[in-house]
């Protein structure tokens, strides 16, 4: 679904990502973890061409990311991507939040967007809540609106930048539940978290990132029982 060919990501002088290689299959669900600035969010946004790369090149359903790549309408709609600020219209409702994108960027009839909202929503547990507004949510139900509004698009890959972080421990709980079941129904996902416990049963693969580089990798279950590099065991010791 997803292949990183030896990226190189460069702000001037400084390259914050420095020759990734990184193979997603379909139906993967991949963890990135590593210590802030290592390049976890950059590579997120590199993926779904948001950022330009200086080297190497991606390829992603269907569609390639090389230098000289300028941003990809056709590739957004295929990709989803959740950030940790929801970002929810807040003038607009829940349904008319999820179905903005769907009616505008793809064209999809009203009654088939509305059916879509209440299918996205049913998944993430919000069903009653498609007439409220954001500001009537917690933190954690809008996280999971933005959530629907993403899987409103039928991604073929979701990408989330630490989902969690900005929310309180109990929400975080309910925002994690969705996304495993989205992983346990076949989406393919690649994920930065700093949930290890969740990047552990969640993710069939873990990714641990140092520096700019991809430097440890594996199953998530090998890599966090028995991280090979002292970096990565200096990096989850605190979690163990
Ligand atoms: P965190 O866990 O804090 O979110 P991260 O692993 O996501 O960190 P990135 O946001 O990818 O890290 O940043 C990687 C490096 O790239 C950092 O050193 C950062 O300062 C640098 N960087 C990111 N964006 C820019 C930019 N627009 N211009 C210059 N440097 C940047
Ligand atoms: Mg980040």
């Amino acid at each position: 679904a997803v292949q990183l060919n030896n990226i190189k990501k460069c702000y001037g002088a400084l390259c914050v990502l420095d020759g990734i290689n990184l193979s997603v299959e379909p139906r993967d669900v991949v963890a990135v973890i590593g210590q802030s600035g290592s390049g976890k969010s950059t590579m997120l946004r590199c993926i779904n061409g948001l950022e330009q790369i200086q080297g190497g090149s991606i390829d992603i359903v269907g569609h390639r990311i090389e230098p000289g790549t300028h941003s990809l309408r056709s590739l957004r709609k295929e990709v989803g991507m959740v950030f940790q600020s929801y970002n929810l219209f807040p003038h607009l409702n829940v349904a008319e939040n999820i179905m903005l994108a769907p009616r505008v960027v793809k064209n999809v009839p009203k009654q088939e967007a509305w059916e879509t909202a209440q299918m996205v929503l049913k998944q993430v547990g919000l069903a009653d809540k498609v007439g409220a507004y954001p500001d009537e949510l917690s933190g954690g139900q809008q996280q999971r609106v933005a959530i629907a509004r993403s899987l409103a698009m039928k991604p073929k890959v979701m990408l989330f930048d630490e989902v969690t972080s900005a929310l309180d421990p109990q929400l975080t709980g309910e925002v994690l539940k969705t996304i495993a079941e989205l992983a346990a129904a076949g989406m393919t996902m690649i994920l930065v978290t700093h949930e290890m416990g969740f990047a552990r049963q969640v993710a069939n693969r873990t990714v641990f990132m140092y520096k700019g580089q991809i430097w440890e990798e594996g199953r998530s279950e090998d890599l966090f029982a028995a991280p090979k590099t002292p970096e990565l065991r200096s990096f989850i010791a605190p979690n163990l």
